[in-house]
């Protein structure tokens, strides 16, 4: 294990037991496979669709923190990919099959570690539960969607185009129900500390994004409008981080050099594409 983000190693405990949570809570009909292929079909169209993000410093970075918490988060052992999109808005999203999507506008917002990874924990949380596939399967039962046998039948996406890109990747893939909201934020939380990161973040983070609808509502409409977050969700979680016992979190990361040397140089990349 490379010491990059100074990270200590803990948690087998923690692992297990959100390991036998995530386990429960789906009883799939699409297998772990078909949900891997059906999520890389989708992230190469959106891949073509957004300015993902090619530095290679900036991408290595995302995906070594963002599977750090994978691993701790994801029992089936999938591979995460994680991209940052060169869009100066909030926003974050995660596509079936572990493809993980988070704007420039998001990371330059955080302020430390604990920050960025806390929204990575949430978005990891919605592909362990599945709450994408379950979107999708909604959408399909209201005759919106595209159907799923065609994909997984190796077909073109024709209909995942004309579904999800309309309405914008990151909003279809977004758009989760208080519920499963919830559920990402309190799963967060363990695979935080199963990574050797303070789950404070979480509550901090949304503390910026609150402040900041107050002060200029258009830069964060787009997270808003597909995250349900209000005061009582972060308090939940404050409430819920307040719970754990003091010892557990005392040893944990709020912050990195390397994470405030990954912020800078995102900060440094070339204006997004209008
Ligand atoms: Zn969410």
């Amino acid at each position: 294990m490379r010491d990059w983000i100074g990270l200590p190693r803990r948690g087998a405990a923690i692992l297990a037991l959100t390991g036998a949570v995530a386990v429960a809570s789906c009883a799939p009909a699409i297998t772990t496979e078909q949900e891997v292929q059906l999520g890389a079909q989708y992230a190469a169209e959106i891949n073509r669709q957004l300015p993902i993000v090619q530095n290679p410093q900036v991408h290595y970075y995302i995906n070594q923190l963002g599977n750090t918490i994978a691993r701790q988060a994801d029992p089936r052992g999938i591979q995460y990919t994680f991209y940052v999109v060169n869009a100066p808005q909030v926003n974050a999203f995660a596509v079936p099959g572990g493809f993980i999507y988070i704007n420039r506008g998001l990371i330059e917002r955080s302020n430390n570690l604990s920050e960025l990874a806390g929204v990575l924990g949430h978005e990891i949380g919605h592909v362990v539960h599945r709450h994408g596939i379950e979107q999708m399967q909604r959408m399909q039962r209201a005759e919106l969607g595209v159907n799923l046998a065609y994909i997984l039948l190796g077909r073109a996406p024709t209909g995942v185009e004309q579904v999800g890109l309309q309405l914008g990747a990151g909003a279809y893939f977004a758009r989760h129900s208080r519920e499963a909201e919830r559920e990402a934020d309190m799963v967060a939380i363990n695979y935080l500390i199963a990574s050797g990161i303070h789950p404070q973040g979480l509550v901090s983070m949304f503390e910026h994004l609150l402040a900041e609808r107050q002060r200029t509502p258009s830069t964060v409409e787009q997270w808003f409008s597909t995250h349900p977050l209000s005061e009582e969700r972060m308090h939940d979680i404050q409430a819920a981080i307040n719970q754990l016992p003091q010892a557990q979190l005392s040893n944990l990361a709020r912050d990195s050099q390397a994470y405030q040397e990954f912020r800078q140089r995102v900060r440094q990349l070339p204006a997004a594409p209008r």
